[in-house]
């Protein structure tokens, strides 16, 4: 079998684990598998780095950024390579670069392009297990860029998919995908199975167990994915085809922090302008969530929507140029807001189940500030100081926790 194995920060946290994981690779390799790793930055070393280049420069150039923040998966190549080779198996440390991943030129969120499978294949063929740096890539004039937080994931499904592996394993510190995050929610159900189509919606809406665009990869060439605890023995989660599910089903919630709401007020209420207001937004390649137009009296508009606050500063920026344009009377933003979804088959089809969730936000006394829907999702922002006794009262709702039971903590 051809077999992609992602660490994630916390399993490479300590050389001790950077040792046990090795033992692990060692083992599956010498089932007679041909093994590739793919590795994250040792524990919060990411953070750690963007904290250090804000020392410097509170605005940092997006080239210089993913030249600091790409160095932290390269200490992790370097060490989980020197470790297998220590328990004698042949490996190879690769950076994006080496490894031929190739992307766009967006510094920061890059796109892959392509990864080119020439020489994975052929460090394989030597009996070798490639060790290649996550999260990164080259830019077609040859600059280091990265895949955007997270983006890992992305790396392995991509290696997964340009290698026609028979699996993508993604290990972490949980066993696999939960009805809710365990730092919401406790004791939430483990799902042993999920399309890649409610794993992309929870991915897409705060479940960052798995990159957004590791799972789209995946579904779009059909790459076998799974989820799995790196240092335990579990069941772990499988992300594969269909659901063969049609009664409506609330399968998870998810809960996102990390985004900033932005009003543009006072627009006149005429043709043309959300498209220039979000024009900008677009030439910037800002990833955009809710979106809302609200009327005033005297045919003026409010457009409200939300980003991700690492996009938030580009985002505000790009408002204030169109600010005058638009002749808008003001723009402000809100960063204590929290997006709550809960995510599963058909759910917009049902009314108990679109009344279950604004009853359980109700019942917590949670003021609701704008909501989005898909036929699989529905998503409110309400305020930050009041998302856990949400997420709490949703799950009970929706029995999202083992035995029913959510803790009121
Ligand atoms: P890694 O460093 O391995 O990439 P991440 O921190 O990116 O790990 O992702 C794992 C974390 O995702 C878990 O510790 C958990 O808190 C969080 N998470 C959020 N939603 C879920 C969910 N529905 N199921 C499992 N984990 C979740
Ligand atoms: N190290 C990067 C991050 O912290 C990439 C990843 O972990 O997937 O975002
Ligand atoms: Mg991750």
């Amino acid at each position: 079998m051809v077999i992609v194995k992602k660490y994630g920060g916390t399993s490479v946290e300590t050389p001790e684990k950077i040792l046990k994981i090795a033992e692990k690779i060692a083992l599956s390799k010498d089932e007679g598998n041909d093994v590739v790793v793919v590795v994250s930055a040792m524990g919060k070393t990411t953070n750690y780095l963007i904290d250090l280049l804000h020392k410097v420069n509170d605005e940092p150039s997006p080239r210089e950024y993913d030249m600091i923040v790409s160095t932290g998966e390269q200490i992790s190549i370097a060490l989980l390579a020197s470790a297998l080779s220590k328990l004698g198996k042949k490996a190879i440390s690769l950076t994006g670069f080496q490894a031929g991943i190739d992307t766009d030129s967006t510094h920061s969120r890059a796109k892959l392009k392509r990864v080119y499978r020439g020489t994975l294949r052929s460090i394989l063929d030597e009996g070798k297990i490639p060790v290649v740096a996550g999260f990164q890539g080259i830019s077609p004039s040859g600059e280091i860029t990265t895949l955007g937080r997270g983006g890992s994931d992305t790396t392995a499904v991509a290696i997964a998919y340009a290698l026609d592996a028979d699996v993508c394993e993604i290990f972490t510190d949980v066993d696999g995908v939960y009805a809710a995050d365990p730092r919401y929610v406790e004791s939430p159900k483990h799902i042993d199975r999920i399309s890649y189509d409610e794993m992309i919606e929870m991915a897409a809406h705060g479940a960052k167990v798995l990159h957004l665009r590791a799972v789209e990869l995946a579904r779009r060439y059909k790459v076998p994915l799974v989820v799995k605890h790196a240092h335990e023995n579990g069941t772990g989660t499988k992300i594969e085809g269909m659901n063969d599910m049609e009664e409506p089903v609330v399968r998870a919630l998810t809960v996102d922090e990390n985004i900033v709401k932005i009003v543009v007020e006072g627009v006149p209420d005429e043709p043309g302008i959300a498209a220039k207001i979000f024009e900008k937004l677009a030439s910037r390649h800002l990833a955009l969530d809710m979106i809302v137009q609200s009327m005033h009296k005297e045919k003026k508009n409010d457009v409200a929507f939300t980003v991700a606050n690492d996009d938030f500063s580009e985002a505000i920026q790009a408002i204030k140029e169109v600010k005058d344009e638009v002749k808008a009377e003001n723009v402000h933003f809100d960063e204590e807001i929290a997006k709550v979804s809960i995510v599963g088959v058909n759910i917009l089809g049902s009314s108990e189940i679109i009344h279950a969730m604004f009853s359980s936000i109700a019942d917590v006394g949670a003021n609701i500030d704008m909501i989005s829907s898909s036929n699989s999702r529905i998503s409110c922002l309400v305020p930050k100081n009041k998302i856990k006794e949400v997420a709490k009262s949703i799950a009970r709702s929706f029995n999202l926790a083992t035995n029913g039971y959510v803790n009121d903590d």
